[in-house]
């Protein structure tokens, strides 16, 4: 399937994958998220003869909706993601771990960033999305984010740190900043207090409340603003209740190691800043030479088809329609992932290919123990614990592995059942040498040793 450097550009004829019999469709698949890995176990098992090849920069799958938790301690990273290598023997693919570098359309090869090439009859882009900063200065250096295991073992290392910093010393405190006020920002600025209000105490005897601060900064009016008023004032009272500072209607102009500048000139202090404030395609996209639209999403036709490609489809977080922008969620992925598997079916066949057809499921977000907000197309809205045990339970039910489910309930049980009230936390590292504040990509408390203290 790969063709090796000598070999570029020999494999390119429709339908021609080398040691195949001439009737087999070679199909790539790039990410292997809930678009990825649904579009490559669809066309493996569809009516076509194909032999998918499915790459990720990643060894595995990860599970976003829980990132969260690992950043608090309450999950193992491995709980949230899953070997692509045991999916592929399973469902049938081929994987190839890289990351897409380039995409040379005149050859039909992807080109990944160790040089390899990848050739393709049919090529599938579900990379996702990485934080937006909006051009904010300092955020990308100085703010955390969480769209990957590695970022989210990040800040739970920082939180830690911070954390033992304070119960060494009792002149320190620590503001937690989050920026952005949709589901993720709600969720993680709610754990974070649930954290300060109930773990602490018990794991932290030496650290008072009011030494850690937790601030939600959001632009708009109103937290969650796709979700029903009804449940965006029961948000805002949950989190207000737990102690969470919300500062509605307020811009971040400035992120620096230790403050935000807010918009009309104030400073705030922020320890450790959360970037949850919006997303967009990866800065390497842009070298896929594809258009893109709003955020560098790429832009997909109804049949989700990348505008004036033939053979190239874009699904998942990183597409946008050109008519019709679909929600940043699992359940559009999923179900595009199906729809393309369906289209080349389609092309292979000399059919017409169908426009996508979105089927809403609903919307959740979870703000703590006993508190979430679910709202379904029929209008039906739930909140307070009945919301909160359907958003564990659906979240536990879609996690990939018996395994990994059965770890996640585990330890959400340990979490939220056995130890209310208690630590429960999962133990990170301490990097105590730094006096830098965070920064985005590398792990920051052990980057530079203070003055004096160098090697
Ligand atoms: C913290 C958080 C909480 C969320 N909570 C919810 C929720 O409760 N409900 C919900 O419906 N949605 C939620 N979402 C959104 C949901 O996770 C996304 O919409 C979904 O993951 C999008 O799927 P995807 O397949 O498009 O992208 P992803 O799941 O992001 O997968 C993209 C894959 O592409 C790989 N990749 C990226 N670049 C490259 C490259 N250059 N080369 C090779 N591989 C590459 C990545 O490693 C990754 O595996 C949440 C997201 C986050 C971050």
């Amino acid at each position: 399937m790969e063709s090796a450097p000598e070999q570029r550009g020999r494999d390119n004829r429709h339908g021609h994958a080398p040691g195949s019999d001439g009737d087999v469709v070679r199909v790539v698949v790039v990410g292997a998220g809930f678009a990825g890995l649904e579009a490559a176990k669809a066309i493996a098992r569809g009516d076509v003869r194909a032999e998918v090849t499915l790459i990720d920069r990643q060894v595995y799958s990860t599970f976003q909706p829980l990132l969260y938790q690992v950043a608090t301690g309450g999950l193992n990273p491995g709980d949230v993601t899953y070997p692509v290598r045991g999916l592929a023997v399973q469902l049938g693919f081929r994987f190839r771990w890289g990351a897409v570098a380039a995409i040379d359309r005149d050859a039909q090869e992807v080109v990944l960033a160790d040089g390899g090439r990848v050739g393709y009859d049919h090529l599938v882009l579900a990379a996702g999305v990485a934080a937006n900063h909006f051009g904010v200065r300092g955020a990308a250096e100085h703010s955390l984010a969480m769209y990957t295991r590695a970022q989210s073992l990040d800040l739970r290392d920082g939180l830690m740190t911070r954390l033992e910093r304070i119960a060494a010393d009792e002149r320190e405190g620590a503001t937690v900043v989050v920026v952005g006020g949709g589901p993720t920002g709600v969720e993680m600025a709610g754990t974070l207090a649930e954290l300060r209000n109930d773990a602490l105490p018990v794991a932290y005897p030496e650290i008072a409340r009011a030494q850690v601060d937790v601030v939600l900064v959001e632009m708009g009016e109103e937290l969650l603003a796709p979700f029903h008023p009804a449940l965006r004032r029961y948000t805002l009272a949950q989190l207000r209740r737990r102690g969470v500072e919300v500062r509605l209607r307020t811009s971040i102009r400035e992120v620096g190691p230790d403050h935000v500048l807010l918009d009309g000139g104030e400073r705030l202090r922020a320890d450790i800043t959360i970037w949850a404030a919006g997303v967009g395609a990866a800065p390497e996209v842009a070298g896929w030479g594809l258009p893109q639209g709003r955020g560098g999403r790429i832009t997909v036709c109804p049949d989700l088809r990348v505008v004036g490609e033939d053979r190239i489809f874009a699904i998942g977080d990183l597409a946008i329609g050109v008519d019709d922008p679909l929600p940043q969620l699992a359940q559009p992925a999923i179900q595009g992932g199906r729809h393309v598997a369906a289209q080349i079916a389609a092309l292979e066949q000399s059919r017409p290919t169908a426009p996508f057809r979105y089927t809403d499921k609903g919307i959740m977000a979870t703000i703590g123990r006993r508190a979430a907000v679910v709202e379904l197309p029929s209008g039906l809205r739930l909140r307070g614990t009945i919301a909160w045990v359907a958003w564990v339970a659906l979240h536990v039910a879609t996690l990939l592995g018996n395994r990994n489910r059965v770890a996640t309930l585990l330890n959400l049980s340990w979490r939220y059942l056995a130890h209310p009230g208690g630590s429960g936390m999962i133990v990170g590292d301490v990097q105590p040498r730094s006096e830098d504040g965070p920064t985005r990509d590398a792990t920051p408390w052990d980057a530079t040793p203070p003055d004096g203290d160098a090697a």
